[in-house]
Protein backbone atom coordinates (compact mmCIF):
# COMPACT_ATOMS: atom_id res chain seq x y z
CA UNK A 1 0.00 0.00 0.00
CA UNK A 2 1.59 3.60 -1.01
CA UNK A 3 0.82 6.24 1.37
CA UNK A 4 -0.26 9.82 0.36
CA UNK A 5 2.88 12.01 -0.57
CA UNK A 6 4.43 13.34 2.40
CA UNK A 7 5.90 16.73 2.87
CA UNK A 8 8.25 17.59 5.19
CA UNK A 9 8.17 21.08 7.28
CA UNK A 10 10.84 22.87 9.55
CA UNK A 11 9.34 24.47 12.28
CA UNK A 12 10.12 26.68 15.01
CA UNK A 13 8.03 26.13 18.39
CA UNK A 14 8.07 28.67 20.78
CA UNK A 15 7.30 28.30 24.70
CA UNK A 16 4.62 30.30 26.16
CA UNK A 17 4.07 29.45 29.43
CA UNK A 18 6.42 27.10 31.76
CA UNK A 19 6.69 24.23 30.34
CA UNK A 20 7.73 20.97 32.52
CA UNK A 21 9.45 18.04 30.24
CA UNK A 22 10.94 15.46 32.32
CA UNK A 23 12.40 11.93 32.31
CA UNK A 24 11.03 10.20 34.93
CA UNK A 25 8.89 10.93 37.59
CA UNK A 26 9.69 10.30 41.28
CA UNK A 27 7.86 10.24 44.62
CA UNK A 28 8.57 13.51 45.24
CA UNK A 29 7.04 14.83 41.48
CA UNK A 30 8.88 15.40 38.30
CA UNK A 31 12.91 15.74 38.38
CA UNK A 32 15.40 15.30 35.71
CA UNK A 33 14.62 17.59 33.38
CA UNK A 34 14.93 17.66 29.75
CA UNK A 35 16.08 21.09 27.65
CA UNK A 36 14.65 19.45 24.57
CA UNK A 37 11.46 18.11 23.23
CA UNK A 38 11.56 14.24 22.73
CA UNK A 39 10.06 13.73 19.24
CA UNK A 40 7.01 11.12 20.31
CA UNK A 41 5.98 13.96 22.51
CA UNK A 42 6.21 16.62 20.15
CA UNK A 43 4.60 14.40 17.55
CA UNK A 44 1.79 14.13 20.07
CA UNK A 45 1.50 17.16 20.81
CA UNK A 46 0.71 18.15 17.37
CA UNK A 47 -1.51 15.22 16.53
CA UNK A 48 -3.75 16.17 19.82
CA UNK A 49 -3.72 20.20 18.25
CA UNK A 50 -4.77 19.25 14.78
CA UNK A 51 -7.67 17.63 16.51
CA UNK A 52 -8.48 20.21 18.91
CA UNK A 53 -8.51 22.52 16.07
CA UNK A 54 -10.42 20.41 13.76
CA UNK A 55 -7.94 20.11 11.06
CA UNK A 56 -8.24 15.97 11.64
CA UNK A 57 -11.26 14.06 12.38
CA UNK A 58 -11.88 11.45 16.06
CA UNK A 59 -11.17 8.65 13.32
CA UNK A 60 -8.08 10.31 11.45
CA UNK A 61 -6.46 10.42 15.08
CA UNK A 62 -7.13 7.24 16.52
CA UNK A 63 -6.05 5.81 13.13
CA UNK A 64 -2.82 7.79 14.10
CA UNK A 65 -1.68 5.34 16.25
CA UNK A 66 -1.79 2.31 14.06
CA UNK A 67 -0.54 4.04 11.23
CA UNK A 68 0.88 6.81 11.56
CA UNK A 69 0.77 9.81 8.59
CA UNK A 70 2.06 12.97 10.84
CA UNK A 71 5.73 12.48 12.27
CA UNK A 72 8.34 14.90 14.24
CA UNK A 73 11.35 15.35 14.75
CA UNK A 74 13.07 15.83 18.57
CA UNK A 75 13.17 19.25 18.87
CA UNK A 76 16.05 21.19 19.85
CA UNK A 77 17.28 24.85 21.28
CA UNK A 78 17.95 27.59 19.06
CA UNK A 79 20.58 29.10 20.31
CA UNK A 80 21.80 32.55 19.19
CA UNK A 81 19.70 32.37 16.08
CA UNK A 82 21.83 28.91 14.95
CA UNK A 83 19.77 24.70 15.11
CA UNK A 84 21.40 23.10 17.55
CA UNK A 85 22.65 19.06 17.84
CA UNK A 86 23.03 17.14 20.75
CA UNK A 87 26.67 16.59 21.15
CA UNK A 88 28.39 13.30 19.57
CA UNK A 89 30.60 11.01 22.22
CA UNK A 90 33.46 12.32 20.59
CA UNK A 91 33.10 15.97 21.30
CA UNK A 92 34.66 17.68 25.02
CA UNK A 93 34.70 20.54 26.26
CA UNK A 94 38.19 21.76 28.35
CA UNK A 95 37.22 23.19 31.87
CA UNK A 96 40.56 25.19 32.43
CA UNK A 97 40.57 26.57 29.24
CA UNK A 98 36.86 27.23 30.25
CA UNK A 99 37.44 29.03 33.31
CA UNK A 100 39.89 31.21 31.30
CA UNK A 101 37.34 32.62 29.19
CA UNK A 102 39.28 30.79 26.13
CA UNK A 103 37.76 28.72 23.34
CA UNK A 104 36.61 25.05 25.47
CA UNK A 105 35.57 22.71 22.51
CA UNK A 106 37.96 19.53 22.00
CA UNK A 107 37.46 16.70 19.90
CA UNK A 108 37.05 15.54 16.02
CA UNK A 109 34.59 18.42 15.18
CA UNK A 110 34.80 17.77 11.55
CA UNK A 111 32.17 15.36 10.57
CA UNK A 112 33.66 13.98 7.50
CA UNK A 113 36.59 13.20 9.33
CA UNK A 114 34.51 11.83 12.00
CA UNK A 115 32.89 9.47 9.15
CA UNK A 116 36.05 8.73 8.18
CA UNK A 117 37.85 7.98 11.20
CA UNK A 118 35.11 5.52 12.15
CA UNK A 119 34.38 3.94 8.88
CA UNK A 120 38.07 2.94 9.11
CA UNK A 121 38.04 1.63 12.70
CA UNK A 122 39.77 4.27 13.51
CA UNK A 123 37.77 5.31 16.71
CA UNK A 124 40.77 5.43 19.24
CA UNK A 125 42.39 8.07 17.82
CA UNK A 126 38.80 9.79 17.69
CA UNK A 127 38.72 10.08 21.90
CA UNK A 128 40.61 13.46 23.40
CA UNK A 129 42.74 13.36 25.88
CA UNK A 130 43.90 17.04 26.12
CA UNK A 131 42.91 20.41 24.92
CA UNK A 132 45.51 22.37 23.00
CA UNK A 133 47.10 23.66 25.46
CA UNK A 134 47.44 20.41 26.89
CA UNK A 135 44.60 20.53 29.59
CA UNK A 136 44.17 17.29 31.01
CA UNK A 137 40.23 18.53 31.95
CA UNK A 138 38.23 17.58 29.56
CA UNK A 139 34.90 17.07 30.28
CA UNK A 140 32.49 15.00 27.80
CA UNK A 141 29.33 16.62 26.29
CA UNK A 142 27.50 13.90 24.92
CA UNK A 143 24.38 13.66 25.35
CA UNK A 144 23.30 16.71 27.12
CA UNK A 145 25.15 19.70 25.75
CA UNK A 146 24.10 21.20 22.82
CA UNK A 147 26.58 21.92 19.61
CA UNK A 148 25.78 24.01 16.13
CA UNK A 149 27.09 23.40 12.79
CA UNK A 150 28.95 25.66 10.79
CA UNK A 151 30.74 25.63 8.12
CA UNK A 152 30.22 21.99 8.06
CA UNK A 153 32.08 21.56 10.92
CA UNK A 154 30.71 21.05 14.89
CA UNK A 155 31.12 24.33 16.96
CA UNK A 156 29.50 26.10 20.39
CA UNK A 157 26.91 28.15 20.29
CA UNK A 158 27.85 31.46 19.79
CA UNK A 159 26.81 32.07 23.80
CA UNK A 160 28.80 29.47 25.48
CA UNK A 161 32.02 30.28 23.54
CA UNK A 162 34.51 31.27 26.10
CA UNK A 163 31.65 32.00 28.12
CA UNK A 164 33.12 29.16 30.84
CA UNK A 165 29.92 30.84 33.52
CA UNK A 166 27.62 30.07 30.77
CA UNK A 167 26.90 26.67 31.78
CA UNK A 168 26.47 27.27 35.75
CA UNK A 169 24.94 31.07 35.55
CA UNK A 170 23.69 33.91 33.36
CA UNK A 171 21.70 32.83 30.69
CA UNK A 172 21.72 29.34 31.39
CA UNK A 173 19.84 29.69 34.65
CA UNK A 174 17.99 32.13 32.81
CA UNK A 175 16.29 29.88 30.83
CA UNK A 176 15.57 26.68 32.92
CA UNK A 177 13.82 27.54 36.27
CA UNK A 178 13.26 25.26 39.88
CA UNK A 179 10.10 25.92 41.73
CA UNK A 180 8.73 23.68 44.34
CA UNK A 181 5.11 23.67 44.97
CA UNK A 182 2.81 22.09 47.75
CA UNK A 183 -0.19 20.27 47.12
CA UNK A 184 -3.53 21.61 48.19
CA UNK A 185 -6.28 19.30 49.63
CA UNK A 186 -9.51 20.18 48.07
CA UNK A 187 -11.12 19.98 51.24
CA UNK A 188 -8.84 21.60 53.70
CA UNK A 189 -7.12 24.61 51.27
CA UNK A 190 -3.68 23.87 53.20
CA UNK A 191 -0.92 21.53 52.02
CA UNK A 192 -1.12 18.14 52.68
CA UNK A 193 1.82 16.70 54.70
CA UNK A 194 4.79 14.71 52.27
CA UNK A 195 3.19 16.13 49.45
CA UNK A 196 6.02 18.28 48.05
CA UNK A 197 6.15 18.26 44.65
CA UNK A 198 9.70 19.27 42.69
CA UNK A 199 9.12 20.93 38.98
CA UNK A 200 11.99 21.80 37.18
CA UNK A 201 10.38 23.77 33.54
CA UNK A 202 11.00 25.39 31.05
CA UNK A 203 10.69 29.38 30.93
CA UNK A 204 8.59 31.12 28.14
CA UNK A 205 10.31 32.59 25.57
CA UNK A 206 12.43 29.48 24.83
CA UNK A 207 12.84 28.75 21.07
CA UNK A 208 13.23 25.05 19.66
CA UNK A 209 13.77 23.69 15.97
CA UNK A 210 12.26 21.05 15.01
CA UNK A 211 11.05 18.99 11.27
CA UNK A 212 7.22 17.94 10.67
CA UNK A 213 5.96 15.48 8.27
CA UNK A 214 2.52 16.24 7.30
CA UNK A 215 0.59 14.11 4.42
CA UNK A 216 -0.23 16.60 1.63
CA UNK A 217 -3.98 17.14 2.39
CA UNK A 218 -3.21 18.54 6.16
CA UNK A 219 -1.20 21.82 6.77
CA UNK A 220 -0.34 24.09 9.70
CA UNK A 221 -2.21 27.25 9.39
CA UNK A 222 -0.50 30.17 8.55
CA UNK A 223 -0.38 31.88 11.84
CA UNK A 224 0.64 28.57 13.50
CA UNK A 225 -0.30 26.03 15.61
CA UNK A 226 -1.22 25.99 19.42
CA UNK A 227 0.21 23.23 21.24
CA UNK A 228 0.19 21.53 24.96
CA UNK A 229 3.41 20.22 25.84
CA UNK A 230 4.53 18.15 28.75
CA UNK A 231 3.03 18.34 32.05
CA UNK A 232 0.36 19.97 33.31
CA UNK A 233 -1.39 21.59 30.33
CA UNK A 234 -4.80 21.30 32.46
CA UNK A 235 -3.32 23.70 35.01
CA UNK A 236 -1.75 26.26 32.02
CA UNK A 237 1.56 25.01 31.76
CA UNK A 238 3.11 23.51 28.26
CA UNK A 239 1.66 26.44 26.41
CA UNK A 240 3.81 26.62 22.66
CA UNK A 241 3.16 27.85 19.85
CA UNK A 242 4.57 25.99 16.12
CA UNK A 243 5.53 28.09 13.17
CA UNK A 244 6.85 26.74 9.76
CA UNK A 245 9.81 28.47 8.04
CA UNK A 246 9.63 26.68 5.10
CA UNK A 247 9.31 23.09 3.38
CA UNK A 248 12.15 20.84 2.81
CA UNK A 249 12.44 20.21 -0.31
CA UNK A 250 16.16 19.16 -1.07
CA UNK A 251 17.02 15.58 -1.56
CA UNK A 252 20.33 13.66 -0.37
CA UNK A 253 21.83 11.87 -2.96
CA UNK A 254 25.43 10.60 -1.83
CA UNK A 255 27.16 7.24 -0.21
CA UNK A 256 26.31 6.73 3.61
CA UNK A 257 28.74 4.95 6.30
CA UNK A 258 28.37 6.67 9.60
CA UNK A 259 24.42 7.70 10.71
CA UNK A 260 24.35 10.40 13.40
CA UNK A 261 21.31 10.19 16.10
CA UNK A 262 19.12 12.93 15.99
CA UNK A 263 17.27 10.82 18.18
CA UNK A 264 17.64 7.76 20.62
CA UNK A 265 17.88 5.15 18.95
CA UNK A 266 16.56 1.95 20.02
CA UNK A 267 16.88 -1.95 18.68
CA UNK A 268 14.56 -4.57 17.51
CA UNK A 269 11.22 -5.49 19.21
CA UNK A 270 12.65 -8.36 21.71
CA UNK A 271 14.24 -5.29 23.18
CA UNK A 272 17.46 -6.65 23.94
CA UNK A 273 19.26 -3.84 21.94
CA UNK A 274 19.87 -0.56 22.25
CA UNK A 275 20.25 0.47 18.38
CA UNK A 276 18.71 -1.60 15.70
CA UNK A 277 21.29 -4.33 14.22
CA UNK A 278 19.10 -3.70 10.80
CA UNK A 279 17.43 -1.39 9.32
CA UNK A 280 15.05 -2.07 6.42
CA UNK A 281 14.40 0.49 4.28
CA UNK A 282 10.92 -0.31 3.04
CA UNK A 283 8.93 1.34 5.01
CA UNK A 284 10.28 4.90 4.98
CA UNK A 285 11.07 4.56 1.53
CA UNK A 286 7.01 3.88 0.62
CA UNK A 287 6.10 6.34 2.97
CA UNK A 288 7.92 9.03 0.64
CA UNK A 289 7.10 7.01 -2.79
CA UNK A 290 10.44 5.71 -3.36
CA UNK A 291 11.32 1.89 -4.11
CA UNK A 292 14.30 0.74 -1.68
CA UNK A 293 13.50 -3.46 -0.33
CA UNK A 294 17.05 -2.89 0.77
CA UNK A 295 18.14 -4.04 4.52
CA UNK A 296 21.08 -2.06 5.78
CA UNK A 297 23.19 -3.63 8.75
CA UNK A 298 24.44 -1.66 11.90
CA UNK A 299 28.04 -2.95 12.48
CA UNK A 300 29.17 -0.72 15.59
CA UNK A 301 27.20 1.74 17.96
CA UNK A 302 29.16 4.54 19.85
CA UNK A 303 27.02 6.44 22.51
CA UNK A 304 25.93 6.62 25.77
CA UNK A 305 23.12 4.18 26.87
CA UNK A 306 19.46 5.82 28.40
CA UNK A 307 16.47 4.84 29.44
CA UNK A 308 13.75 7.09 28.17
CA UNK A 309 10.29 6.70 28.33
CA UNK A 310 8.69 5.74 24.90
CA UNK A 311 5.56 8.56 25.65
CA UNK A 312 2.12 8.12 26.36
CA UNK A 313 -0.50 6.55 24.40
CA UNK A 314 -2.96 9.75 23.45
CA UNK A 315 -5.57 6.98 22.67
CA UNK A 316 -5.20 4.79 25.73
CA UNK A 317 -4.47 7.18 27.88
CA UNK A 318 -1.59 4.99 29.07
CA UNK A 319 2.04 5.52 29.29
CA UNK A 320 4.00 3.69 26.96
CA UNK A 321 7.11 1.32 28.11
CA UNK A 322 10.49 2.99 29.28
CA UNK A 323 12.68 1.65 27.17
CA UNK A 324 16.82 1.38 27.02
CA UNK A 325 18.22 3.28 24.23
CA UNK A 326 21.59 4.69 23.04
CA UNK A 327 21.12 8.60 23.72
CA UNK A 328 20.87 11.55 21.08
CA UNK A 329 23.66 12.26 19.48
CA UNK A 330 25.20 8.57 19.22
CA UNK A 331 27.01 7.62 16.17
CA UNK A 332 25.95 4.33 14.07
CA UNK A 333 28.41 2.49 11.69
CA UNK A 334 27.24 0.90 9.14
CA UNK A 335 28.86 -2.73 7.31
CA UNK A 336 28.43 -1.92 4.28
CA UNK A 337 28.73 1.98 2.64
CA UNK A 338 24.97 2.23 1.30
CA UNK A 339 24.57 4.44 -1.87
CA UNK A 340 21.70 5.07 -4.72
CA UNK A 341 18.01 4.95 -3.68
CA UNK A 342 18.76 2.90 -0.72
CA UNK A 343 21.16 6.31 0.58
CA UNK A 344 18.08 8.34 -0.48
CA UNK A 345 15.78 6.55 1.76
CA UNK A 346 18.35 5.89 4.49
CA UNK A 347 18.36 9.85 4.73
CA UNK A 348 14.66 10.23 5.19
CA UNK A 349 15.15 8.58 8.34
CA UNK A 350 16.01 11.77 10.26
CA UNK A 351 12.45 13.07 9.22
CA UNK A 352 10.01 10.10 10.35
CA UNK A 353 12.24 7.66 12.33
CA UNK A 354 11.47 4.51 12.79
CA UNK A 355 7.84 2.74 14.00
CA UNK A 356 8.66 0.17 16.49
CA UNK A 357 6.31 -2.51 18.06
CA UNK A 358 6.79 -3.08 21.62
CA UNK A 359 4.92 -5.51 23.94
CA UNK A 360 1.95 -5.13 20.86
CA UNK A 361 2.17 -1.54 20.87
CA UNK A 362 3.61 1.12 18.32
CA UNK A 363 6.12 3.33 19.75
CA UNK A 364 7.45 6.74 17.66
CA UNK A 365 10.04 8.59 18.38
CA UNK A 366 13.36 6.71 18.33
CA UNK A 367 15.52 5.77 15.13
CA UNK A 368 15.86 9.23 13.55
CA UNK A 369 19.37 8.87 11.79
CA UNK A 370 20.98 11.65 9.82
CA UNK A 371 24.24 10.63 7.35
CA UNK A 372 26.92 11.99 9.07
CA UNK A 373 28.52 13.61 6.37
CA UNK A 374 25.43 15.59 4.98
CA UNK A 375 24.13 17.08 8.12
ZN1 LIG B 1 42.38 23.59 27.91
Amino acid sequence: MALAALRVYEVRVRILSPTIITRRRTENGFLGPLDYIPAQTLRGAVVSSLFMEGLMDRNRMRAEEEVPTVFSSPAYPVIGGARTYPAHPFAMECKVCAEKGEATLVGELDPTKLEDSLAEQRDLELVPVECGSGHRALKPLHPNKFLVLEGGKFSAPKERRGGARAEGGGRASAEKSHSVSVAISRGRAAGIKGMLYHYEFLMPGKEFWATLVLPAELSIPGNGLQLMIGRGVSRGFGRARMHVVGEVTSSFSGTVKVLYALSPTLGASDGNSTYPSTIELRDVARRFGLEAERTVRVSRAYGRTVWVSAGWSMVRGEPRPRVLCRAQGSLLVLEEQVEGEASKALSLLRYTGTVTELNGRKVFGFNHLVPLGCM
